[in-house]
């Protein structure tokens, strides 16, 4: 999966998400990349998150939403992103999606980035990498994380 978010000149943000699912999916599988607030979500009035990683986590939290919407309240776009993460962590608490040693057997990752241009990342196992278009320069960034 490739999630790709973008702020114009004018100040206007895009988001675009691209994938092949997950390796052996079930055939007919919808992941959360075409489902608008899973695996993707823009607001331009906020800013936009972008994930990949176990898509139906994002499916059952509507995790780019909720990351726009923590974007929205205040929080920075890599606090925004830990924050998804935090809670898909406590909500896999209960169809117990936690290893023996109470770990997710899953990950996802976040991408976002906000109004005024500020961006990050963050995974619930890191860190994960992403790259960095400011009109000038490509650059490679290390998300935050949960657990390394
Ligand atoms: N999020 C995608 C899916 O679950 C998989 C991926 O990110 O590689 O369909």
């Amino acid at each position: 999966t490739i999630s790709c978010l973008g702020l114009d000149s004018d100040g206007n943000i895009s988001g675009v998400t691209t994938t092949s699912g997950l390796f052996f999916k079930i055939p007919g599988r919808v992941g959360d990349s075409p489902i608008i607030g899973a695996g993707l979500y823009v607001d331009n009035e906020v800013g936009a998150c972008g994930s990949t990683g176990r898509g139906e986590e994002n499916l059952k939290n509507l995790s780019s939403f909720l990351a726009v919407e923590y974007m929205r309240q205040g929080m920075s776009p890599t606090n925004a992103c830990l924050e998804v993460c935090k809670r898909i962590v406590d909500k896999a608490r209960l169809p117990n999606l936690l290893d023996d040693k109470g770990m997710p057997d899953f990950n996802v990752n976040f991408y976002a980035l906000n109004k005024k241009g500020e961006y990050g990342c963050a995974s619930i196992y890191g860190p994960s990498s992403y790259a960095v278009n400011d009109g000038k320069e490509n650059t490679r960034k290390e998300g935050a994380y949960l657990y390394s």
